[in-house]
């Protein structure tokens, strides 16, 4: 039976199913999981939900019953990928919040103490709700960033939640409820002028949230709309979703061959669909509905490229990294990006040093056939452009970071190799200053220029310097 289209149109094609198949577990229900009740104490409850008060919390049945393994869950990655713990709140945010829910503060009193503590996460990473947003004849366009010259980021209103919420997501103010944190639209049409208007612009990348959780008439009409638009310059569709991993009947059932034939119209119009399947160990790729799924997509003549950022308590290992491009190369997959914790949300828990990235990266990457060293990294998306950690090297006698870009603000940018001072401790960019007794780094002064004219002189303080992903 085909599923309807809900109100709101978001996850009409899954929540139709809710019944019999679907099922979402948040903050309400989560206690009624029985392997959650088997394995948590109420005080470890009552931890969770003060974290899930302030970082979005999701999972559903068949990441509960499919992909973690209970016998240790405090030690599985699939479980620290969706279940909160309170290591992810700083100590002095947990007290805070923990202490007001234990006296029975009531509900207007927690949301305000939550979003104080959400606005010191850094909600809107590397300059996403400033620099990125693009403007036709001096408007801005809702639902869209542009950061880099070729590529376009579209934002569909019924795509801006996912089917589990990741723990270290960086996106994770598109599923709270302060609107003001958010972008989305329903407008394509207004998209579509914006492509008009910028011929440089080759790809479209559909994000969110996850666009897979929209219904899939609505992925088709947007498709469809792009296609009929007949727009000389768009050669890629690019799709970011985690629907593989956290709910690949998105494409077994009926509905799902609404969304492959999608994939097979704009195919047979010249268009690339480039799905950019986020997986982040490689349990995830074990089960029969993924490797299926993974089957169908690949039959439709769409490409799959696979990214995810390297995180402790996760996928710290570089045997996992291998294993996972492995077995992704094996069902067919392009692996594409290794990325860094990004400077947001519970940065502090996931982060592993950019030495260790690397060291993950170099390990798991000489344990692969040729095949999967498609895949690049390790990676900081900053506001600058994403900046890979190539190693850490001595030259004329100063041990220093070898860095380049793989993308900037400024094509130009883009693989100059530069240096930067050695800091074992470093995490982001931020911790990082140049090497060689240089007082800025080569890009600097441009980017600060580019602040200066976005800005103005409002905020600019908290723009310009070192900071360079302070939002
Ligand atoms: S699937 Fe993507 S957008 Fe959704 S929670 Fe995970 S990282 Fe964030």
């Amino acid at each position: 039976m085909m599923n309807q289209i809900n109100d709101t149109g978001v996850l009409s094609s899954q929540l139709s199913k809710v019944s019999n198949k679907y099922k979402s577990y948040t903050i309400n229900n989560f206690r009624k999981i029985p392997q959650i009740a088997d394995n948590f104490s109420d005080e470890e409850l009552f931890e969770m939900e003060v974290v899930a008060t302030v970082l979005p919390f999701k999972s559903n049945n068949y990441v509960v019953n499919e992909l973690i393994n209970w016998d240790k869950p405090r030690k599985d990655p699939i479980f620290n990928l969706t279940f909160p713990n309170r290591s992810m709140l700083k100590g002095h945010h947990f007290d805070m919040l923990a202490e007001r829910m234990k006296f029975g503060a009531d509900k207007a009193e927690i949301e305000s103490i939550a979003r104080k503590i959400r606005m010191e996460l850094n909600p809107h990473p590397a300059g996403q709700s400033k620099l990125n947003l693009p403007r036709i004849n001096g408007n801005v366009v809702e639902g869209m960033q542009h950061k880099y010259d070729h590529t376009a980021l579209f934002f569909p209103k019924q795509g801006q939640t996912c089917h589990a919420y990741c723990t270290f997501c960086f996106r994770w103010p598109q599923f709270v409820s302060t609107d003001e944190l958010k972008f989305a639209t329903k407008d394509i049409e207004n998209s579509i002028a914006y492509f008009r208007a910028n011929p440089q612009i080759t790809d479209i990348l559909f994000t969110g949230g996850d666009p897979m959780v929209m219904s899939p008439r609505h992925f088709a009409q947007y498709i469809d709309a792009l296609i009929d638009a007949k727009l000389p310059n768009l050669q890629n569709i690019r799709i970011g979703s985690k629907s593989l991993a956290y709910w690949p009947q998105t494409f077994l059932e009926e509905d799902g061959d609404i969304i492959l034939g999608a994939f097979k119209r704009a195919i047979s119009e010249g268009k690339h669909i480039a799905f950019m399947a986020h997986f982040n160990h490689h349990v995830e790729l074990t089960t029969p509905a993924v490797q299926e799924a993974i089957q169908k997509i690949n039959a439709t003549g769409a490409r799959i490229r696979t990214q995810s950022p390297v995180f402790k308590n996760i996928n710290d290992d570089p045997k996992v990294w291998s294993a996972m491009w492995k077995e992704q190369v094996r069902q067919g997959c392009i692996p594409y990006y290794m990325f860094v914790a990004r400077d947001t949300g519970a940065q502090h828990y996931f982060a592993v040093t950019l030495e260790r990235a690397w060291k993950i990266f170099r390990e798991a990457y000489q344990n692969v056939s040729g095949l999967a060293r498609t895949v690049r990294g390790p990676s900081m998306s900053c506001t600058p452009g994403k900046v890979q950690i190539l190693g850490v090297v001595e030259v004329a006698g100063e041990k220093v970071f070898a860095l380049r870009f793989l993308q900037g603000r400024n094509k130009n940018w883009i693989h100059r190799p530069f240096f930067a001072k050695y800091n074992p401790d470093a995490i982001w960019i931020d911790d990082l200053e140049p090497a060689f007794g240089e007082e800025k780094f080569f890009f600097e002064e441009e980017l600060e220029f580019k602040y200066k004219s976005i800005f103005r002189h409002e905020d600019i303080d908290d723009y310009i310097g070192v900071n360079y992903s302070q939002n």
